[in-house]
């Protein structure tokens, strides 16, 4: 994408700051969405900045709930099928989760078993990056389920967190780093 779409695409990017909590700047890509250039460019652009080629992995996993947003829309962009990796206690079973640590306690992902194909090469996403501790888990639920993870794709990154460093060396790419 050129530098006026590029430009367009973080201007409707929303920065709350004190939210949820105070000295967290949440940052909103919803406008995004809700912008119909905004969702074009935000395609065209993750699709430009993918961190490996689209023949390389099957298909797009999404991270609850942001992930949601735009995965699917990507993966039928890019010609593949979504994934969706859970917050825990949401799906029947049988699923498999893994857990992480958040700033207090634990949290925990999932999938059904059958969501994975045996060496299915999965691409996963999510609006944002922060420890990179949510990313993580998804990478070691879809391992654990029998797939491979191809790379990660973000809309956002945080600085100065070293969320990325935590994924190891699979590639991994996101269009705006900020604060
Ligand atoms: P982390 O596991 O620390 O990388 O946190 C990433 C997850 O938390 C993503 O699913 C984000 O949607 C959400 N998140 C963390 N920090 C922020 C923030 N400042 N603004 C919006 N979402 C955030």
């Amino acid at each position: 994408v050129g530098a006026e779409d590029a430009e367009y695409l973080v201007s409707l990017i929303r920065s709350i700051p004190g939210f949820p909590k105070e000295g967290i700047i949440f940052r909103d890509f919803m406008p995004v969405l809700a912008d119909a250039r905004g969702l074009d460019v935000l395609m065209r652009a993750l699709e430009a900045a993918l961190p490996v080629p689209a023949d390389e992995f099957d298909s797009i996993a999404g991270l609850e709930s942001r992930g949601f947003l735009f995965g699917p829309a990507l993966a039928h962009h890019l010609g593949k099928g979504f994934i969706a990796i859970r917050k825990a206690g949401k799906l029947p079973p049988e699923t498999i989760g893994e857990s992480y640590e958040l700033e207090y306690g634990t949290a925990s992902v999932e999938i059904e078993t059958m969501a994975v194909r045996p060496g299915e090469r999965v691409l996963i996403v999510d609006d944002l990056i922060a420890t990179g501790g949510t990313a993580k888990a998804g990478a070691d639920l879809i391992e654990k389920a029998g797939g491979k993870v191809a790379g990660f794709s973000f809309v956002m990154g945080l600085d100065g967190l070293d969320g990325l460093a935590k994924l190891g060396d699979v590639p991994s790419s996101m269009l705006v780093s900020m604060p």
